[in-house]
């Protein structure tokens, strides 16, 4: 599919940093704003230390591309509540294979959840309270920071977790204007991320899986190309579902579904030929709002696969960038020697 790029880059409406060179190398086009995430790392790295648990949201359609490598880093040793949010959007086979792989990393417990459903939600406390059993009550209360990608639904599971009960203490000098601490019961805090923790997009997947899924502004992407390659996961596990949804007959390659779903749109300019981006955005509408059923993009095996693979082409970049520098060094080397040997 074209240069494998994911075409547009958004002008975010923030400063933004010059990317590392690691993350320059990536040919992803999609932007995943530096300096904000400076920023939040920052935050985080402040409050860290008075953190008991850190709860991580995650989408449940795609665990492992909405997981923050950031966070990650930075909360390693901590004990970890992974929530996959949306459970009710995604597939609940690949949702239990998800849950299994997070509960099988050390100090880490994993809950599919709904974020708008109150009853479930709540038992997001007691398993904070179970990793760290030895906290609890007035003196020693059990304080949880939670993280998540933009529109994860953070908002929503906080907006439900707290109902009319909870206690907003509103901005703690020292930390930043936006954090929030909310008493959800007696000896037990949520901190709210200061800031917001963008994805960093290093595999091109989990770019295009991030688009899809909606995480992503629209004008970040070509909706073209995230269409495609979302043809191309259906197509892998879930082809009947979408050959049902748009009454297609028989699948062929990637582009033929695509314009056989813009001509079922009415995606059709004079003339004859279908506006793909018109077809793209019917089946991203689609998709997103759950009218294919309930899909899951990627699998933790995938997922290790993606990670393995672009761990090795980094390291193939990087064994190029080092040739290129030594070969530039004896170059200079060389020009040096001869224009010593002029001179002399
Ligand atoms: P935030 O940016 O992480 O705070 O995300 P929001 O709470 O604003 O949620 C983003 C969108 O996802 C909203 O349209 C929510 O209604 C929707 N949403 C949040 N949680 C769920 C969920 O568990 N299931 C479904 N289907 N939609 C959800």
């Amino acid at each position: 599919m074209g240069d494998g790029r994911l075409a547009a880059v958004p002008v975010p409406p923030w400063p933004r940093a010059t990317p590392t060179a690691a993350e320059s190398s990536f040919q992803m086009a999609i932007q995943w704003f530096p300096g904000h995430m400076h920023t939040t790392r920052k935050a985080i790295a402040e409050r860290l230390p008075d953190i008991d648990v850190v709860i991580e949201l995650l989408d449940a359609r795609l665990p492992g591309s909405s997981a923050n490598s950031l966070l990650a880093e930075m909360t390693q040793g901590k004990p970890a509540l992974k929530v996959l949010n949306k459970q009710d959007l995604a597939d609940p086979e690949l949702t239990d294979a998800w849950l299994a792989h997070y509960r099988a990393q050390p100090g880490t417990r994993a809950i599919g959840l709904d974020a708008s459903v109150a009853g479930p939600a709540k038992a997001l406390v007691a398993e904070c309270r179970a990793l760290v059993p030895n906290r609890g009550g007035m003196v020693k209360p059990v304080r949880v920071l939670i993280c998540g990608i933009p529109n994860v639904g953070k908002s929503t599971l906080i907006n439900t977790l707290v109902g009319k009960r909870a206690a907003k203490t509103g901005d703690e000098p020292g930390i930043t204007k936006v954090e929030q601490k909310i008493v959800l019961e007696n000896g037990f805090y949520l901190f709210d991320t200061p800031g917001m923790l963008w994805p960093r997009i290093s595999i091109e997947q989990s770019g295009y899986n991030l688009a899809a899924s909606g995480a992503i502004g629209r004008n970040a992407f070509d909706e073209a190309e995230v269409a495609l390659e979302l043809i191309a996961t259906l197509k892998r596990r879930y082809a009947e579902r979408l050959q049902q949804r748009f009454s297609l007959v028989e699948l062929g390659d990637d582009e033929a579904v695509l314009e056989a779903i813009g001509v079922k749109r009415g995606a059709k300019i004079r003339g004859g030929a279908v506006q793909m981006h018109k077809a793209a955005e019917a089946l991203l509408g689609d998709y997103r709002a759950g009218l294919l059923g309930r899909i899951t993009l990627e699998t933790p095996e995938e997922m290790a696969e993606w990670r393995r693979a672009q761990a090795e082409e980094e390291a193939r970049r990087a064994a190029e960038r080092e040739a290129e520098k030594a070969a530039d060094k004896l170059r200079r080397s060389g020009r040096r020697q001869a224009s010593g040997g002029d001179a002399g």
